[in-house]
C-alpha cells in the first residue's frame, strides 16, 4: 500500500530502518556534508535532493530500493562517485539521491586477470594502482569520472583503438533489481549473459542499480608514450591568426582520418582529435584555419613516434609536439584530453611555448554538448566540409572566446585493432549492446565556460554568461544541421535533446525486452530523460 507523502525527517527515518542503516544527509543547514554531496561535476544544474543516502554495501541499496517503491513522490536516482553524468542525471530535485561515493573497494586478481571495483570508484582511485601491477582496463581520460557510469555507457578512452570499449570486458556485476532483490551476474552463467550484454553500453541506470562490477584487465605494453602534436597559435587568441599561419582543419582532418584507420598503425594505442570552433569568416570551408590538437597514445619508442608523425603529417607543419613518457606520468597515465578548464586554458596561453599540457586534474564547470558517430564508410570529402562548417558560426564570437567560452569538438577514435580484428574472435562470444563497433570515431561537440573571479574583475567584457545563450543555440544547430554521413549518438555524452533511440539504434529494442524481462521494475523506478523505457 502506498504511503501518504512523508515529510524528509520521516523519509529518513524510513531509509535508516534497517539493521547496519546507511547515513542518510537531510536538506537543513545541520547536515554539514549536504552542500558538497549534493553538486554535480556539469554545474549548470543545481539540484537539491530531499535525501541524500551513503550507501555501503547492496542490502542498504536494496532497502532504499523498496523504500523508494513505497513513496512514489520521491523519485530515485543513483550517483556513482564521478557524479560526471552531462545531464546530471544522477541527481534530482525532491527525490531520494543513492550516493556511492563512500563505497571505494577493489581488488587486482593477476591470476584471474579481473579488477573488482565497487560503484564510489574514480579512475584516479584505480590506476595508479593498475599501473604498479602493470595491468590496466580501457579506462577514460578524465581521471575523476565514475567507473561504473562510464562502462555502463560503453567507455571510450585511450586504449579503444587497441582494447575497445570497457564494456567489452565486463565479466560480472552484482545488481539491485526494481523489486529489491541482489544478483550476482556472471559472463560463464548462461542465465545471466542477456542482463551482461545490456550493461555493456546500454546506459546508466536502466536496468538495476550495480554494487559491484568485475572488469577484465590487461597487460600493458612494455612502453608507452603519451603525446600531444599541435597546430596552434601563440597566446593573443584569434588576432594572431595571420601573423602564425596554420594549415587549413579540413587537411589535418583528413591526415587523421587516415591514421585512425582500422587496419593502419597498430602502434598508435587511441586517440582524439580536438578542433576549435570559430566565428564565421571569409574564407571558404577548404582553407578554414581552426586551432587543432591531437592527442594520442603510442606503444614504441620516441624515435619510432616521431618517424610516424613526420610520415603521417607530411606538408602540414604543426606547433608543437610534447611528447610525455610513462615515467614522468607514473601516477597517472593519461590526462583529460578532450576537456579545457579555465586553469588549463592559462597554462596553454601564458607563453608562446604551448608545451605543456597540464596533468589529469579536472574541474566541475558547466557545460553543454551533443554528440554524432560517423558512418562505417566514414565521412568522406563532403562528410569532412559539412564537419568544418559546423565548426564555423555567426554564434560563436572571438568576445565570448576571450571570456573563456570553450566551443570545440572532439573526435574520439573508435576504429582499430579491437573491433577490426579481435573482437570477432571467442573470447568475445557475448558481444555487447554498444552499437558503434563498427564507426571510426565518435564526434563531440561541447562548450565548456567558467567565470573566475579575475575574469568578473576585468568588466562586463569578460562576462562570459554574454555569450552563453549563442553557444547553447550552437549546440542545438549541431544536433540539428543536415550531416547525413553521421547518425546516432552516444549515451555518454548525454544530451537530452536527442531522442532516447538513437543513442542505441540496433541496441534499442532488445535492451527494452530485457529490461522487461529481467530487471522487475514494476513500479518503474528506474527512470530518468534518457533511460530505456
Ligand atoms: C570531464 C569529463 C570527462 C569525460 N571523459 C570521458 C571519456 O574519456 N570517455 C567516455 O566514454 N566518457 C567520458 N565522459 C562521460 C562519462 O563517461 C559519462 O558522463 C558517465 O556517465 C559518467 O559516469 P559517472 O559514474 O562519473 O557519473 P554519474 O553521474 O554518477 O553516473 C552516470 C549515469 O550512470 C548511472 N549510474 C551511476 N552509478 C550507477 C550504478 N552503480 N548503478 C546503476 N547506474 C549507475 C547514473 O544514475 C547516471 O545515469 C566524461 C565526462 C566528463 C564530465
Amino acid at each position: 500500500m502506498l504511503t501518504p507523502k512523508l515529510s524528509p525527517k520521516e523519509l529518513k527515518k524510513a531509509l535508516r530502518n534497517m539493521d547496519n542503516p546507511p547515513e542518510v544527509l537531510l536538506d537543513t543547514p545541520d547536515d554539514t556534508q549536504y552542500e558538497s554531496q549534493r553538486q554535480t561535476f556539469n554545474r549548470r544544474f543545481h539540484k537539491r535532493p530531499a535525501a541524500i543516502v551513503l550507501c555501503k554495501n547492496a542490502e542498504q541499496v536494496s532497502h532504499v530500493v523498496t523504500v523508494a517503491a513505497a513513496n512514489p513522490d520521491y523519485p530515485l536516482r543513483v550517483k556513482s562517485g564521478g557524479g560526471h553524468d552531462h545531464e546530471a542525471e544522477c541527481s534530482i530535485t525532491d527525490g531520494i539521491v543513492i550516493d556511492f561515493s563512500e563505497m571505494k573497494e577493489f581488488h587486482i586478481d593477476k591470476e584471474a586477470m579481473t579488477l573488482t571495483v565497487t560503484p564510489g570508484l574514480q579512475f584516479r582511485d584505480v590506476i595508479p594502482h593498475l599501473d604498479a601491477a602493470n595491468v590496466s582496463i580501457p579506462h577514460g581520460t578524465c581521471e575523476s569520472v565514475g567507473i561504473f557510469g562510464f562502462t555502463l555507457g560503453g567507455g571510450w578512452g585511450p586504449w579503444t583503438r587497441l582494447h575497445g570499449m570497457c564494456c567489452e570486458h565486463l565479466v560480472g556485476a552484482t545488481i539491485v533489481l526494481g523489486d529489491g532483490s541482489i544478483r550476482k551476474l556472471k559472463a560463464s552463467e548462461e542465465k545471466d549473459r542477456e542482463l551482461l550484454w545490456a550493461l555493456r553500453g546500454g546506459g546508466g541506470f536502466s536496468f538495476g542499480i550495480l554494487t559491484q562490477m568485475v572488469i577484465k584487465v590487461f597487460e600493458q605494453p612494455p612502453h608507452t608514450l603519451r603525446f600531444i602534436l599541435s597546430w596552434q597559435r601563440p597566446h593573443d587568441g584569434l588576432l594572431g591568426m595571420t601573423q602564425h599561419p596554420l594549415p587549413p582543419a579540413i587537411k589535418i582532418l583528413e591526415a587523421w582520418e587516415k591514421v585512425i584507420a582500422p587496419d593502419q598503425n597498430k602502434q598508435l594505442i587511441g586517440t582524439n582529435l580536438q578542433i576549435m570552433a570559430i566565428p564565421e569568416d571569409e574564407k571558404s570551408i577548404q582553407e578554414s584555419v581552426h586551432e587543432c590538437v591531437f592527442y594520442g597514445y603510442y606503444a614504441g619508442s620516441n624515435e619510432e613516434l616521431t618517424a610516424d608523425v613526420n610520415r603521417w603529417f607530411e606538408g602540414l607543419p604543426w606547433t608543437g609536439l610534447k611528447i610525455v613518457t610513462s615515467d614522468e606520468v607514473s601516477q597517472h597515465s593519461f590526462s583529460s584530453w578532450d576537456r579545457i578548464s579555465t586553469s588549463n586554458e592559462k597554462l596553454r596561453w601564458a607563453g608562446k611555448q604551448l608545451q605543456h599540457f597540464p596533468p589529469d586534474v579536472d574541474h566541475p564547470a558547466p557545460h553543454k554538448l551533443t554528440s554524432r558517430l560517423v558512418q562505417e564508410e566514414g565521412l568522406g570529402q563532403e562528410g569532412r566540409e559539412n564537419l568544418i562548417k559546423s565548426l564555423r558560426s555567426k554564434l560563436i564570437s572571438k568576445e565570448g572566446i576571450k571570456a573563456h567560452l570553450h566551443t570545440y569538438v572532439t573526435l574520439g577514435a573508435i576504429s582499430g585493432h579491437f573491433y577490426n580484428e579481435v573482437y570477432d574472435y571467442p573470447d568475445y562470444p557475448n558481444g555487447s549492446s554498444f552499437p558503434y563497433k563498427k564507426r571510426p570515431y565518435t564526434i563531440q561537440y561541447q562548450v565548456w565556460w567558467d567565470e573566475t573571479d579575475d575574469d568578473k574583475e576585468k568588466g562586463a567584457e569578460f562576462h562570459v554568461y554574454n555569450y552563453v545563450n549563442d553557444a547553447l543555440d550552437w549546440i542545438t544547430e549541431c544536433r540539428t544541421n543536415d550531416f547525413p554521413q553521421t547518425n546516432g549518438s552516444f549515451i555518454s555524452f548525454k544530451d537530452s535533446g536527442v531522442p532516447t533511440r538513437q543513442y542505441f539504434l540496433d541496441s534499442y529494442d532488445r535492451l527494452r525486452d530485457i529490461k522487461e524481462r529481467y530487471c522487475k521494475d514494476e513500479n518503474n523506478l528506474f527512470r530518468s530523460r534518457k533511460t530505456i523505457p
